[in-house]
C-alpha cells in the first residue's frame, strides 16, 4: 500500500514536470507578425543597431532601438 502511493505520487510529480517543461518553452505568445523568440537578436531598421528582441521598439513590422527612430522611422536610401 506505502509502496503505491509512492508510485502515485511519483507519476503525478513527472506527469507535473513534464508539462511545466512544455508550458515554459512557450512562454509568451509570438508576434502575429512574425516566427520570432524573445532571445532573438533584431536589427533597428533605422541605425541597424542589434539588440535583443525584447528590447526593442515595435512600429508596424520593423523594429527600431530607441523611440526616437521608431519615430523616425525606417533609414532612406
Ligand atoms: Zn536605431
Amino acid at each position: 500500500m506505502g509502496k503505491f502511493a509512492v508510485l502515485v505520487v511519483l507519476v503525478l510529480v513527472v506527469f507535473w514536470l513534464v508539462r511545466r517543461a512544455l508550458l515554459a518553452k512557450r512562454q509568451g505568445p509570438p508576434p502575429a507578425a512574425g516566427a520570432t523568440t524573445d532571445g532573438e537578436l533584431v536589427s533597428c531598421a533605422h541605425c541597424g543597431m542589434h539588440l535583443p528582441r525584447a528590447e526593442a521598439r515595435l512600429a508596424g513590422d520593423r523594429v527600431y532601438c530607441t523611440d526616437e527612430h521608431a519615430r523616425l522611422g525606417p533609414r532612406q536610401g
